[in-house]
C-alpha cells in the first residue's frame, strides 16, 4: 500500500516535472517574442542612489520588467535565468543596453545629467561581440561611458578565467565603470577580487535589509565597507528599508545607499519628476 502511494506520488511529482519543463520552454519562446516584437511587453525601471557624502542623487540602476502577455508580471530573478540557459541573454543585454542609452541620450537633452547602472553577465562579458557592441551603442547614441556603469554579480566574477580580467579591463580603459553586484554571497576570495580593475562594491542586500536589528550583519558590513575602501573601492549598500540602517551606513562610512527607503525601482515617466522632487539635497539628510 505504502509503494503504491509512493508510486503514485512519483508518477504525479514527474508529471509536475514535465508540466514545469514546458512553462519553462513556453516562457523562453515568449521572451523571444517579447524581444523582436518591441511592443512594450518589455521595458525598463530606474531605481535611485543616493550619495551619502552630499545626500545627492547622482546615479540610478536600471531593472528590467516584463508583463508577458499570458500570465502577467515576471521577477527578473526568473526570466534573466532562463534567458542565460537558453543563449538568449546576449540578445536581452543588447536590448536593455539600446534602450537605457536612448533614455541617457533623451535626459541630456532635457538637462539630465546622470549615471546608470546595467545588469550584464558573464556570458554578456565573455562574448567577443559584447564589447564593440557596447562601444557601437554607446557612440551612436552620443553617450560618454563614464555614465554607465556595468555591474557583474561576484557569482559570476568568481568563476571566470582570465580572459574576464582582460576583458573587464578593456571596458575600464574604454571609460566604463564596473561594480560587483551582490557581494558577499558569491564565495569569492580576496585574492581575486584584489586583481578585478572593478570600481565598486555592492554589498548583497541581504546584509542590509534587517541591518538595523542585527548586530552580526552589522558587524559584516562594516568590515565590508572597511574592505571596499582599503582596496581603493566605492561602496554601494542595496536594499535599505529604513532610515536606522540608512543612518547606520552613514556612520560606518558606506558611499552610496539604494533601496525602498530612499525610492522603490520607478518607470521611465516617474524618474524626471522624482528627481526634480529631490533635487534639494537638505530633504535626505
Ligand atoms: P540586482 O541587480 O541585485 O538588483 C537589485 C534588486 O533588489 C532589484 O530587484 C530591486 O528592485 C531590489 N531592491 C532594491 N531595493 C530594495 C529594497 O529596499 N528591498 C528589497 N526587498 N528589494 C530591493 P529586481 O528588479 O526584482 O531584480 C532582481 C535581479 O534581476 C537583479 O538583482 C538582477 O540580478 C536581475 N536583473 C534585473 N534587471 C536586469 C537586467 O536588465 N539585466 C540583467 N542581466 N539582470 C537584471
Ligand atoms: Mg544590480
Ligand atoms: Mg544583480
Ligand atoms: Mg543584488
Amino acid at each position: 500500500d505504502t509503494a503504491r502511494k509512493q508510486g503514485l506520488s512519483v508518477r504525479y511529482y514527474q508529471a509536475g516535472e514535465d508540466e514545469a519543463h514546458m512553462e519553462r520552454l513556453s516562457m523562453v519562446e515568449d521572451l523571444k517574442v517579447a524581444l523582436n516584437a518591441n511592443d512594450g511587453q518589455l521595458f525598463m525601471n530606474y531605481q535611485p542612489k543616493m550619495n551619502l557624502a552630499n545626500n545627492r542623487i547622482e546615479k540610478l540602476e536600471a531593472l528590467i520588467r516584463w508583463v508577458r502577455p499570458k500570465t502577467g508580471f515576471v521577477p527578473p530573478d526568473v526570466f534573466i535565468e532562463l534567458a542565460e540557459r537558453a543563449g538568449l541573454i546576449l540578445e536581452l543585454t543588447h536590448w536593455v543596453i539600446d534602450s537605457v542609452l536612448a533614455q541617457l541620450a533623451a535626459w541630456k537633452q532635457e538637462g539630465i545629467s546622470i549615471q546608470v547602472a546595467i545588469n550584464i553577465s558573464a556570458q554578456d562579458l565573455m562574448h567577443p561581440e559584447f564589447f564593440n557592441r557596447l562601444q557601437a551603442s554607446t557612440q551612436r547614441h552620443g553617450v560618454d561611458a563614464r555614465f554607465i556603469t556595468l555591474e557583474l554579480t561576484e557569482r559570476d566574477l568568481m568563476s571566470n578565467e582570465e580572459r574576464g580580467v582582460a576583458l573587464m579591463q578593456q571596458l575600464r580603459d574604454a571609460g566604463y565603470t564596473l561594480s560587483v553586484d551582490d557581494y558577499g554571497i558569491g564565495q569569492s576570495s580576496l585574492g581575486k577580487l584584489k586583481q578585478l580593475p572593478i570600481h565598486e562594491l555592492k554589498i548583497d542586500k541581504s546584509f542590509i535589509l534587517k541591518l538595523d536589528e542585527s548586530d552580526t550583519d552589522q558587524m559584516i558590513v562594516r568590515s565590508t565597507i572597511d574592505l571596499g575602501h582599503n582596496l581603493g573601492l566605492s561602496v554601494v549598500a542595496e536594499g535599505v528599508e529604513n532610515l536606522a540602517s540608512q543612518q547606520l551606513l552613514r556612520e560606518m562610512g558606506c558611499d552610496y545607499i539604494q533601496g525602498y527607503y530612499l525610492s522603490k525601482p520607478l518607470s521611465v515617466d516617474a524618474v524626471r519628476p522624482w528627481l526634480l522632487d529631490h533635487e534639494n539635497p537638505r530633504k535626505h539628510a
